[in-house]
């Protein structure tokens, strides 16, 4: 995407991201600290955090927050507690950015393991909805908000061995769908980012005998995940992007 956004915009917002210690969610955290945000950045794990928080703190902005927070445990109740503790700190969220994720088995479905289809839907989708819920009264409390889930090719067309990631983006791309048109007339656009093959640890994963000096890197994605963040994107609702448009879904040449 050629977005050449100004320095300042995301000045005063205050917005989080879930997987906020690695990859896409990491870079991302970085990117919109750096246009200015207040950024809450959300994982697991908190060493990892801790470096992505130090990294911002030196960028001598806005300072970062950490919430510690394993997706896996993932109850209403859980990320009701969140939203409240939150709800303490900051007066609204102006942006979420859902980018945590796992892969789970490259099988076929008639092979895959009950136990990973339910760890991949239990995080990638159902921890997702609970958040997105508890948090939605923080988030409308913004006088644009902007709510991101992270989908994938597979989470449009269907694609033999990608079991239950490519449903639980299915079901993603459904999720936002239905909230983009439940907010429509108010202050909350709701809508997704297609990474496209990105050189990250998941990516390595699902194709391990790739090159992955062919791909391109978080940072590259950054203008649209600037762009959704940023009052560019106010009017958009209910759309599907992709960070790189016209790639072929799959591996790299
Ligand atoms: P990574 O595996 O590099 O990063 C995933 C992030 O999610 C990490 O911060 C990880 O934490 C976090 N995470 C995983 N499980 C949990 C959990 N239980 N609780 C909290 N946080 C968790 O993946 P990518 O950066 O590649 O992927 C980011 C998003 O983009 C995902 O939604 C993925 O499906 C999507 N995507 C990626 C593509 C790619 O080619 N890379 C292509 C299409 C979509 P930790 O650091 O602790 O592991």
């Amino acid at each position: 995407m050629h977005y050449q956004p100004k320095s300042d915009l995301l000045n005063h917002r205050i917005i989080l991201v879930t997987g906020a210690s690695d990859g896409i969610g990491r870079e991302a955290a970085l990117t919109y600290a750096r246009y200015g945000a207040e950024v809450i950045l959300m994982g697991r794990n908190p060493e990892k955090l801790q470096q992505v928080e130090q990294a911002i703190n030196q960028l001598n902005l806005c300072p970062a927050h950490t919430v510690v927070f394993d997706l896996a445990e993932a109850t209403p109740e859980r990320c009701q507690q969140v939203a409240e503790q939150l709800a303490q700190q900051f007066p609204r969220l102006d942006g979420v950015l859902h980018n945590a994720g796992i892969l789970g088995e490259i099988v076929p479905l008639a092979e895959l393991d009950p136990q990973v289809w339910q760890q991949v839907m239990n995080i990638n989708l159902d921890a997702t909805f609970f958040l997105t819920q508890a948090l939605l009264p923080l988030l409308l409390k913004s006088d644009a908000g902007s709510l991101v889930f992270t989908t994938s090719s597979v989470g449009r067309t269907g694609r033999a061995g990608w079991g239950a990631y490519a449903v639980s983006k299915f079901a993603t791309e459904g999720m936002m769908q239905v909230l983009a048109d439940e907010y429509k007339n108010q202050s909350l656009r709701v809508n997704c980012i297609n990474p496209g093959g990105t050189r990250t640890k998941m990516r390595a994963s699902a194709f391990p005998q790739e090159d992955a000096n062919k791909l391109k890197t978080p940072a590259d994605l950054m203008p649209l995940y600037l762009y959704l963040m940023g009052d560019d994107s106010r009017r958009k609702t209910g759309i599907s992007f992709d960070a790189q448009p016209g790639r072929k879904p799959g591996a790299a040449e």
